[in-house]
């Protein structure tokens, strides 16, 4: 029988502690506006589904926030008291397989949450998305460096304005089609 068998770590960890941890590292002085920066802000109740995560109204600049609020720890489906385990075995060395069999969580999903946890427990969520521009970068060296530069030098600038769709398209098919040319 399997130690995560006999005892259900998660099911023993405080929820209102762990907001509580948050408040602390994020706020060591008190809360403060993620918008504005005021520290003057007044409690406003909390959220509908979380009973311990505290929210805030912002008197400077009328903004809502709460404990979670522009953090990594926002808008994911993991509660809090999985990244604060999450955290905990990751201070014990643990690897994302082994954190995700404790858990009862998907190895894919710890591993987001402990590359967003090496940034810092609060650190502020990413604002971008890259998979666009990941894909962009590579059409742009696919279709123009590896194939074929001196026509791609030529062209210039009429066609540096044509749609990306239709570079991607046309990288996709160089690469399917002549896998050896480049
Ligand atoms: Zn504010």
């Amino acid at each position: 029988m399997a130690a995560s068998d006999l005892i259900n770590l998660s099911g023993l960890i405080d929820d209102a502690k762990c907001f509580a941890l948050v408040r602390q590292h994020r706020w060591p002085e008190g809360a403060r506006c993620p918008v504005c920066g005021s520290g003057a802000v007044i409690r406003d109740g909390h959220d509908d589904t979380q009973p311990y995560r505290q929210r805030y109204r912002c008197k400077a600049c009328a903004g809502r926030f709460d404990d979670l609020t522009g953090t990594v720890l926002a808008g994911h489906h993991q509660p809090l008291r999985a990244w604060v385990l999450c955290l905990y075995f990751m201070g014990l060395n643990l690897s994302n397989r082994q954190i995700a069999l404790e858990l009862g969580l998907d190895g894919s999903d710890v591993q987001t949450m402990t590359e967003q946890l090496r940034r810092g427990l609060v650190a502020k969520a990413p604002e971008v998305e890259l998979t666009g521009e990941v894909e962009i970068d590579e059409v742009y060296v696919v279709a123009g460096h590896k194939g074929q530069p001196a026509a791609v030098a030529k062209r210039g600038g009429s066609d540096a304005v044509a749609s990306w769709q239709a570079r991607r398209d046309a990288a996709r098919w160089r690469r399917t089609s002549h896998p050896s040319s480049a």
